[in-house]
């Protein structure tokens, strides 16, 4: 058994993990289901749309060669000889100085090449038939949404592993998509170890704490677009740990323990991996909270220990689960989206080790500031409510100081990274 421990650099972990990803899988969903859902295809343009030449106002289609010699004082005048609201044709063909009353979105009836908007005429009525009367030459063309100018039919318009917005929505029915195909959720377990862990509705008792790093976990995974499948919470022995996994991994894509991979009397997760047979790709990485992190594989799934520490767990998940579950839901940019910023606070901590600081982003004036929240101790809660990115300091400096330009790790990004 090899437990030494040995810190990786966080890009050979990454290394190390992904060459255990899965490329995902997808299912046919009903367009109204999915909401958080990634698309399982491209989407690509069936039609032009406009699929037809329409009209952009409520207004009159006419010639315009007919208005060449129109002007205030010189007013021109033509027939109405129809009228159509959206969603009707009009089936008569204008001749010279005849127009059709039109209204916004309804197609240009054949003939017509412009129209004028209603505001802009005299309407008459003159022995029941109807008139207008036109002050300004009109050009052709003018007032046309064209066939096409939106889209064109066979355009790639989205691509697979997008998440679904509610412009793609739009795009998904405007082209007919009543099911589409998106991404299968990957199911990710959820396992709390710790013998001082209480459910979240038991009253406080001296030295237990409430099991707050699993319901932390689940919703970020739900904000990965995975489905989490919480497995509650089991006490700090080997056989507990043992059977618990040993039955969850059957059940899911990927495991996520938290708690007991320090090197404390109780901290029996690596061992349990390795009698579990799996591979220990890590056991410690060279970062800043979360080091004691282990990750295994076994049968093609991933095993994340992360620290029970919550800033460590939560950090571990974002840097080393999200991406493996944002490439199985078919991202090319699964990492999370990098910025730069000004450090607006000095940071005089040094430390070997990369630092991952929970931090908030904010804009001033045209440039974006970063500054940490709260205290930078890995077992503070609170700062994690308010982060909005972590705050990247490379190790191996005597800390930094306000003004520097530092990188910066954005969480609530769909976009994301092709490189961490
Ligand atoms: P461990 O990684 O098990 O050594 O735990 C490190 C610290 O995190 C200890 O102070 C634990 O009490 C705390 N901790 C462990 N698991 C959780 C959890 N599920 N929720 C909140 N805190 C936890
Ligand atoms: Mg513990």
């Amino acid at each position: 058994m090899n437990l030494s421990r040995k810190p990786v650099q966080i890009n050979e972990v990454i290394e190390r993990i992904w060459e255990h990803h899965n490329p995902g899988m997808t299912e046919i969903v009903a367009i109204e289901d999915n909401t958080d859902r990634f698309l399982g295809e491209d989407i690509i343009a069936k039609t032009d749309v406009p699929a037809f030449d329409k009209s952009p106002y409520d207004g009159f289609a006419l010639r315009a060669e007919d208005t060449a010699w129109a002007s205030s004082e010189n007013r021109i005048e033509f027939e109405v000889i129809d009228k159509i609201g959206a969603g009707s044709v009009s089936h008569k063909r204008i001749g010279g100085h005849q127009a059709v009353r039109i209204m916004t979105g309804a197609p240009i009836p054949s003939g017509c090449d412009t129209v004028i908007m209603l505001e802009l005429v005299k309407e008459i009525e003159r022995d029941g038939k109807n008139f207008i009367q036109i002050t300004r030459k009109l050009k052709k063309g003018d007032n046309i949404s064209f066939r096409g100018e939106d889209i064109k039919s066979g355009t790639l318009l989205v691509r697979k592993g997008t998440k679904i917005n509610p412009g793609i929505q739009s795009l998904l029915a405007t082209f007919g998509y009543k099911k589409l195909a998106v991404m299968r959720k990957p199911k990710i377990g959820v396992l709390a170890t710790g013998d001082e862990l209480l459910n979240v509705e038991e009253p406080l008792v001296p030295g237990k704490i409430r099991n707050s790093n699993s319901y932390m976990i689940v919703e970020q995974i739900k904000r990965s677009g995975a489905k989490a499948i919480h497995y509650g919470k089991i006490p700090d022995t080997f056989t507990a740990t043992y059977d618990a996994l040993h039955k969850a991994i059957a059940e899911v894509d990927m495991m996520i323990t938290i708690g007991g991979v320090s090197v404390g009397d109780y901290d029996y997760m690596p061992k349990v991996y390795e009698a579990l047979g799996a591979d220990i790709l890590c056991n410690k990485i060279a970062m800043r909270p979360g080091s004691v992190t282990t990750i295994a594989s076994l049968d093609g799934k991933l095993l994340y220990g992360l620290s029970g520490n919550p800033s460590a767990c939560y950090v571990g998940f974002e840097l080393f689960a999200r991406p493996i579950i944002r490439h199985s839901l078919g991202s090319n940019k699964p990492f999370l989206k990098k910025v730069k910023a000004i450090l607006d606070v000095d940071f005089p901590k040094a430390n070997p080790f990369t630092r991952f600081v929970r931090s908030k982003l904010f804009t001033g004036g045209t440039q974006l500031f970063v500054a940490p929240i709260g205290m930078d101790k890995s077992n503070i809660i609170f700062s994690l409510a308010y982060a909005n990115c972590l705050m990247v300091l490379p190790g191996g400096t005597r800390g930094y100081k306000k003004g520097m330009e530092v990188e910066v790790l954005l969480l609530e990004d769909h976009e994301g990274s092709d490189l961490f």
